[in-house]
């Protein structure tokens, strides 16, 4: 894991450079889903703070074995049944891809009384097989969730598709970031674009290329995924 990690850092260093970034300015989560305890702890040690799940009960489960002070982020569709279950658990909800979603986020956190950051989940190719707002969706969404008191948009994030070739996925990455500085530049009250989340393992330094701030890496950093142990 070591050497993996070494090589990820290094090609984030160097895509980073290439849009006059430097790899702090990249947020690198580890997309632990299916990984034990064990594997997240080391990742850990090795200087990863940040990890991702897309699993509620998953997420749980782990918070629960541990002791470190990780950052915990959710990735996957969320059932409204289950925001307040993750409501003050986690740093970042990537994955809003509706306005119900938004709302029921905005209703457990008022209950809770914290501000929930989130990112809205974007269909930038409408897979059909995908969550996530179609782009020209996206503005009137935001000015809806953006006179909730207690959520707080951050930014933008989507799943590209597979591909081999991750130059294919560039033109994705392209248009969400296009899409970001529209966004900015409307400077909508309540809504910030810190964060713009894409790029995995096998495409993460066209993400970085393309402006990508956030990134979310499984594989590479803990290797092929054995989907049996998956909850759920
Ligand atoms: C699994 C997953 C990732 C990480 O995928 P890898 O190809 O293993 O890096 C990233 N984002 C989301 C939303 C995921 O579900």
């Amino acid at each position: 894991m070591k050497e993996q990690l070494a090589k990820i850092t290094q090609t984030i260093e160097q895509a980073a450079q290439t849009v006059g970034k430097s790899k702090q300015d990249i947020m690198l989560i580890g997309v632990s889903k299916t990984y034990p305890i064990e594997a997240i702890e080391k990742a850990y040690h090795l200087g990863i703070t940040h990890f991702g799940e897309n699993k509620v009960q998953e997420l749980m489960a782990k918070q629960e074995q541990t002791q470190l002070p990780i950052q915990w982020h959710f990735i996957g569709h969320l059932q409204r049944n289950k925001v307040k279950y993750l409501i003050g658990k986690v740093v970042l909800i990537h994955s809003v891809d509706s306005l119900k979603l938004a709302k029921e986020i905005q209703k457990e956190s008022k209950k809770k009384g914290v501000t929930t950051s989130i990112l809205l989940e974007v269909n930038v190719a409408k897979e059909p097989s995908k969550y996530g707002f179609y782009i020209e969706d996206v503005v009137d969404a935001l000015k809806e969730i953006a006179t909730y008191s207690h959520v707080k948009v951050e930014g933008l994030m989507t799943v590209a598709p597979y591909v081999e070739d991750p130059e294919l996925n560039r033109s994705i990455f392209r248009k969400l970031f296009q899409l970001s500085v529209d966004i900015q530049n409307q400077n909508i009250d309540n809504i910030s674009t810190k964060w713009l989340s894409m790029g995995m393992s096998n495409d993460y330094h066209v993400a970085i290329e393309e402006g990508a701030s956030s990134i979310r890496v499984g594989t590479a950093l803990f290797g092929i995924r054995d989907y049996s142990k998956e909850l759920e």
